[in-house]
């Protein structure tokens, strides 16, 4: 097993070694979606750069116990502990039941990774799936005197458990910032200090989604459910905690302080967060709808892109940036990801084919194969293992044509390689999506002519050959649209 991996711990702020609890096994939870609503493409963003994670670690050797729950309950809106339920909320809009929101938006989530050929987690647990473990905690909570019931809701209290043990480390606050910084209560909350959080929250009479308490009949606050799920299938201290940056203050903070109070120990050694995807330079987002769906991309049905794009194109264009790296999407980008998807695509599946001679010649083999496990270990920089993958392409180009040469030994180890990274480790595949530059060329070239003699048609008022060209392309869902800037096709 390679032990030179290198992961930057948000908790320290810094790179560390990788060392697993058990040394053959590593137990990694990540925070899954809020099932009110289908996936945007920057939390696809985040459970891709865990599945490259995931990926890679299981290319180590390590056998991963991957856990990442769904949280159908008791996330209420804007992150507080205030208001209404983001589930509940959706299913009084719709008129449907609770559950049913849940269900729609657990497949969709589902279908949308699997499209990403994302690996399903090996455990995905439910909020409302672990109730019980949840009141357990809370009971736990309350015995070591670090949480109080008032009104049939139980907060946790940060002050006491502060005193004991400093709250506010993995984000970098202390007490006295958060005091200062945290609104004063309002009146509508019976908690004791504003920066106290919700462990059980007291369901109004029109509250739905409740289940009976020793407090009350009620609902856990949203950040239990993590703590709840994470030691039951993982223990009470395991290797990785990860989630998008955003989820930093509170919810992971809240996660230790939880944990903490009750184990008197550290619960994650290595707390990993993916950053943002941002669209138009600003974060994307559900709640403001600064947002695209992953559908809208690979259909093209979205007013953001002229074109659509392949989850591959997609997949690609995430991992060209380094995880904790912001990443603004453009059209641009994934124009160019597009052809850096193809021509890496099209040198992998040269490889068979090329001619084999006695020696390699203009090619380091060993010393290219470290500079990729070097890029990896180096907390999964994906975008320099994908530069070095060009890097091998250049050399099957050259070999194709006759300026290099390799041999069957290379050719074999080289290929091994080259299908681990690309399929295995970054997760990419050929798809019926993925047309090569050259078929792309060809349509573009084609469907540029037919418009021009569409406008033609249209300059000379014959009308008749113009619609036929427009319905004649809808059949085969390519929508064309007359705009200020001209003709636009679009392939659906
Ligand atoms: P939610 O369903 O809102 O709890 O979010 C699910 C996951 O997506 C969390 O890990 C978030 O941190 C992450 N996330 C939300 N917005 C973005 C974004 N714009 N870019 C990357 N990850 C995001
Ligand atoms: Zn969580």
């Amino acid at each position: 097993m390679d032990t030179s991996l290198v992961v930057y711990n948000s908790l320290s702020g810094k790179k560390e070694p990788f060392k697993s609890i058990d040394p053959q096994h590593v137990g990694m939870y990540v925070c899954g979606p809020t099932v009110y609503s289908n996936v945007h493409l920057g939390n696809c963003r985040t459970f891709m750069s865990f599945d490259l994670i995931y990926r890679y670690l299981q290319h180590l050797g390590y056998k991963v116990r991957y856990v990442r729950n769904i949280t159908d309950a008791g996330h209420l809106e804007n992150d507080a502990d205030q208001g209404e339920d983001r589930i509940a909320k959706k299913a009084r809009l719709e008129s449907i039941e609770p559950m049913e929101v849940v269900q729609r938006y657990t497949v969709d989530f589902r279908n949308t990774m699997a499209q990403f050929n994302a690996l399903p987690p090996s455990i995905e647990p439910t909020a409302t799936g672990h109730i019980v473990e949840q009141i357990e905690l809370i009971k736990q909570i309350m015995e070591k005197g670090f949480a109080y019931e008032i009104n049939g809701s139980v907060y946790f209290d940060v002050i006491e458990f502060n005193k004991k043990t400093p709250y506010g480390k993995l984000s970098g606050r202390n007490i006295e910032d958060l005091i200062h910084n945290t609104r004063t209560l309002d009146g509508q909350s019976d908690k004791k200090n504003p920066q106290d959080f919700a462990l059980w929250k007291k369901a109004e009479p029109v509250h739905i989604m409740r289940w009976p308490s020793p407090w009350s009949d009620g609902f856990p606050g949203w950040h239990l459910e993590c703590t709840a799920m994470s030691t039951k299938y993982l223990g009470k201290t395991f290797d990785i905690h990860g989630g998008g940056m955003d989820l930093k203050f509170p919810h992971h903070e809240c996660e230790i302080a939880q944990s903490e109070s009750i184990h008197e120990t550290s619960p994650v050694n290595y707390w990993l967060h993916a950053n943002m995807l941002t669209l138009n330079g600003k974060k994307m987002a559900k709640s403001t709808g600064n947002n695209i769906l992953p559908e809208e991309m690979f259909t093209g049905k979205n007013s953001i892109f002229k074109k659509a794009f392949s989850p591959m194109v997609v997949r690609f264009f995430m991992f060209q940036a380094h995880y904790r790296s912001i990443v603004d999407i453009s059209e641009t980008a994934l124009e160019a990801s597009k052809k850096g998807f193809n021509r890496l695509l099209e040198g992998i599946t040269k490889m068979p084919s090329l001619t084999l001679s006695e020696n390699s010649t203009g090619f380091d083999l060993q010393q290219w194969k470290s500079k990729c496990y070097a890029a990896m270990n180096d907390d999964f920089n994906s975008p320099l293992l994908i530069a070095n993958l060009f890097d091998a392409v250049k050399y099957i180009n050259a070999i194709a044509n006759g300026l290099q040469k390799i041999s069957s030994e290379d050719l074999i180890e080289l290929s091994t390689l080259m299908n681990a990274f690309f399929f295995d480790v970054l997760g990419l595949m050929a798809s019926k999506n993925n047309t090569s530059n050259e078929t792309d060329e060809k349509l573009d070239g084609t469907l540029q002519l037919i418009i021009e003699l569409r406008n033609k048609a249209r300059l000379n008022k014959d009308f008749e050959t113009s619609d036929l060209i427009r319905d004649s392309l809808s059949k085969l869902n390519i929508q064309i649209n007359d705009t200020s800037e001209g003709t636009l096709f679009k392939i659906n």
